[in-house]
């Protein structure tokens, strides 16, 4: 399959102009870490970074980095590690290959640059429980490891609409951090620099977006696992210019490949949608499966969940707290299927892969019946995959391509 898939691929020529984003993020944080002249942050990935930023500290997101274990099929060299810590294995993969890493005192980014000797270790650590409470249990144990202080937003969960008074809660708690993050740079904020933080962050959301969008087009230019490695820059660089010259740049060339016919998978035949995380160590082996089958999976929840539209520099505690109480991961099961359907209809897909991720119930959709009230809402047939972001020891991948080979023909028998 591995052949087959080199042969046919078309490598975006973005990729050099990523690779640079991410390396240079990287690089700054490790050089603050080693002349101690800037202050750096510790953030969740739906934490008030453009607040941070504003305020003068670079910004490190250990999910991010969870999430390159995963990717280099290191995580489970690491999770027994936080496992004898009393972290269990069924808690968040993330959590504990991260936390087993670091008591192991590896980290894949001293291969990028070899200025870089390690992660940056922070002054502050800031979480938002919005996504769960694993995010704050693993911040909170790095905050008694390295006795920094821990702050944060303790945030709503399975909210239908959100309203002023969600938005009013979370905005005070971000607010009230800002005394907490004079005292640790000696800097008030400037208001000014918050507004830049937030426009700059709206403007990376807007782009990203249309990059997504851009897989409506049939055949798509792009797919979801393009899509896990394109987002790097939206994660680790949302409140900078960055993402936004970045993406800018991957939208041209998207445009091109749109106007010229250029499919991420040739001979697009099924479309697909993407419930849940990606299973990090499997992207590519997933990749160039879909791609011999002729499947293209146009879009995904997960790639969506860095598109902040609500941002507003204009208002930007509000904004803030509206844009990540509005994110799907917050929402009901029905704002959620809202969601979906809007989704599988604007990208004209016909079937949805359900991840559920073992170590992430937060963020698998498919435990309360989603599936069976999608299929009767729209007759949209879906298939569902047992599998793990980053705990390689729960995923098969015998069983996942079994299924997926089925799906592809039980879709085919439908048209
Ligand atoms: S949402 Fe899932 S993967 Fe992300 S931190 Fe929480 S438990 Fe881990």
């Amino acid at each position: 399959m591995v052949s087959k898939e080199k042969k046919r691929f078309k490598p975006f020529a973005s990729s050099a102009a990523l690779k640079t984003v991410m390396t240079s993020h990287f690089t700054e944080l490790a050089g603050a870490a080693a002349d101690n002249k800037q202050k750096i942050a510790w953030c969740t990935s739906v934490g008030p970074a453009e607040l941070l930023r504003a305020m003068g500290f670079l910004v490190f997101f250990p999910e991010n980095h969870a999430a390159m274990l995963g990717a280099g099929k290191r995580a489970a060299n690491y999770i027994p590690a936080a496992n004898r810590e009393g972290y269990s294995p069924d808690i968040c993969s993330y959590l504990t290959s991260d936390i087993g890493a670091f008591i192991t005192g590896e980290t894949p980014i001293t291969r990028m640059d070899p200025n870089i000797k390690g992660v940056p270790l922070p002054d502050v650590l800031i979480y938002n429980t919005n996504q769960c409470r694993d995010v704050k249990d693993w911040f909170m144990w790095y905050a008694r490891k390295l006795q920094v202080p821990c702050y944060g937003i303790e945030s709503f969960a399975n909210v239908d609409t959100v309203t002023e008074d969600h938005v009013r809660a979370v905005s005070a708690q971000i607010r009230g951090l800002v005394p907490l993050l004079e005292a640790i740079t000696g800097e008030t904020l400037d208001p000014e620099r918050l507004k830049e933080a937030v426009d700059l962050s709206r403007q990376c959301s807007e782009l990203w977006k249309k990059v997504l969008e851009t897989g409506a087009n049939t055949p798509s230019p792009i797919t979801f696992f393009d899509g896990t490695i394109h987002m790097g820059p939206a994660v680790i660089a949302r409140g900078t210019r960055a993402p936004v010259d970045y993406y800018t740049l991957l939208l041209s060339e998207l445009t091109e490949r749109t106007r010229e016919g250029i499919s991420a998978v040739p001979g697009e035949k099924i479309r697909l949608y993407w419930e849940g995380m990606p299973i990090w160590g499997k992207l590519r082996e997933m990749s160039e499966l879909f791609m011999d089958l002729e499947i293209s999976v146009v879009a995904s929840t997960y790639c969506n969940s860095w598109i902040y539209t609500a941002l507003d520099p204009d208002d930007p505690f509000d904004s803030m707290a509206r844009a990540y109480t509005e994110l799907f991961i917050v929402r009901s099961d029905k704002a959620k299927e809202r969601e979906i359907l809007g989704m599988t209809e604007k990208y004209g897909v016909h079937g949805i892969v359900f991840h559920d991720a073992k170590t992430c119930p937060s963020n698998s959709n498919t435990r309360y019946g989603m599936p069976g009230r999608l299929k009767a809402a729209s007759g949209i047939p879906s298939v569902t995959i047992s599998g793990d972001l980053n705990d390689l020891r729960l995923f098969s991948q015998e069983q996942t391509v079994t299924k997926i080979e089925a799906f592809a023909e039980q879709i085919e028998a439908r048209r």
